[in-house]
């Protein structure tokens, strides 16, 4: 079996290593609340906790705080703030080195950017092969709002004319096709056209790509996919570096009133707590099958930025510190494609991806422009071989 080293890992790779230590070890809002007040008089208190403090956050669904007087303090009603959004935030904004603010869905977050950023008579430019909600959003709400919105496909941002644009959104890889866009020649397009630019991270995570280090000016994430990873919540986030536009965005969560549950903000920072080792675990998974797959007579084509047949490989390789785990393979027709999902056991038909179990899903079945027979492969944290010899055997009975 030819497997070929297709890992990228550089000293930014490392800094990001570094990141991810700093966000699993980080400390409560209020253990830091406590450092600053007490300092050593406040019994056992040390850089990481006290004796007896709780590891793990704590759930607190609060709907209201003690509030006397004069409204003061970082929690007065939870529509607002909450001690377990603060875990995940204070987390989510180390690994991303940014400011970051959560959402209830991945959809969530792109709504707070989309509806709040762009104004009557502004021009934006939307990825056409992207995921398909966002243009949906966009013209359900956005177009009669007088926005003009203008797509164009991934592989062809480098060609686009920017000029004349307030926002230009990037998703790259693109799901599902898995095509990539230069993100830093779009960021210095973007800056000349004084257009912000907005980066959806989902796939990648900020493990396996950087686009604020890049130059962008914001990210979102659909968390549902592998930040959380258990295929157990719905969420998502936004991150950015601009003080006055996360503000923004705090704002527009705070008035709008889509805010996270406790418990799923909890579930979200377990999950997090393990996304580095289920990360390195996908990504290596995926890079290893992506030639076995490409190299089985029943497969037609496999598409992964990782692989050097890929037409942007060189600027994936320049860009992604990881390839992330989802693969497009094509087969023959669509039986075939159906056939290899459900014929394999360790193949979960759903419509997600970036979980621990491997999931697989043929996007033409959402009207997604893709062959019938793509297959949308979500590489899950299974021991490699066990999960081969399983895809081998769908592979060979097809
Ligand atoms: N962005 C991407 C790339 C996605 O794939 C999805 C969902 O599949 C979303 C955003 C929306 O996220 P959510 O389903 O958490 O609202």
């Amino acid at each position: 079996m030819s497997q070929r080293n297709i890992h990228t890992q550089s000293v930014a790779g490392q800094a990001v290593q570094e990141l991810f230590c700093r966000a699993l070890h980080h400390v409560t809002a209020t253990h830091k609340d406590l450092l600053q007040k007490g300092g050593t008089a406040v019994a056992g208190l040390s850089a990481q906790g006290r004796p007896g403090d709780p590891v793990t956050p704590a759930i607190v669904p609060s709907s209201v705080y003690f509030l006397p007087g004069d409204p003061a303090g970082p929690y007065q009603y939870a529509r607002w703030t909450n001690p377990t959004w603060s875990a995940l935030e204070e987390a989510l904004s180390i690994l991303e080195d940014a400011e970051a603010v959560i959402f209830p869905s991945g959809m969530a977050a792109e709504a707070a950017i989309l509806c709040s950023l762009p104004k009557p008579g502004d021009r934006i430019l939307l990825p056409s092969d992207a995921y398909y909600t966002t243009r949906v959003l966009a013209d359900t709400y956005l177009v009669p709002a007088g926005i003009r919105v203008l797509t164009c496909p991934s592989a062809n941002y480098d060609s686009q004319d920017f000029a004349g644009l307030r926002m230009v959104w990037i998703e790259s890889p693109s799901n599902p096709g898995l095509d990539i866009c230069d993100i830093r020649k779009a960021v210095a397009k973007a800056r000349q056209a004084g257009a912000i630019v907005v980066v959806d991270n989902t796939t990648p995570t900020p493990l396996g790509q950087r686009p604020l280090d890049l130059g962008a000016d914001v990210v979102v994430s659909s968390d549902t996919k592998a930040i959380n990873g258990h295929s157990d919540v719905v969420f998502g986030h936004v991150a950015s570096r601009q003080a006055a536009l996360i503000a923004g965005v705090r704002d527009w969560r705070k008035l709008c009133g889509a805010i996270p549950g406790p418990f799923e903000s909890w579930l979200v920072h377990r999950g997090l707590e393990t996304l580095e080792v289920r990360f390195e675990r996908m990504c290596s998974n995926a890079e290893a099958l992506a030639p076995r797959l490409a190299e089985h007579r029943k497969v037609q084509q496999v598409k992964f930025p990782g692989l050097p047949s890929h037409p942007a490989h060189a600027v994936a390789k320049s860009q992604m510190l990881r390839f992330a785990m989802i693969l497009g393979v094509t087969f023959s027709d669509k039986n075939s494609a159906e056939q290899f999902i459900n014929g394999c056991k360790f193949i979960r038909p759903t419509t997600s991806f970036g979980g621990v179990h491997t999931s697989g899903e043929r996007r033409a079945r959402w009207g997604d422009k893709v062959p019938e027979g793509f297959v949308r492969l979500s590489v899950g944290c299974e021991p490699l071989e066990q999960l081969w010899k399983e895809m081998k055997a769908a592979l060979d009975s097809l």
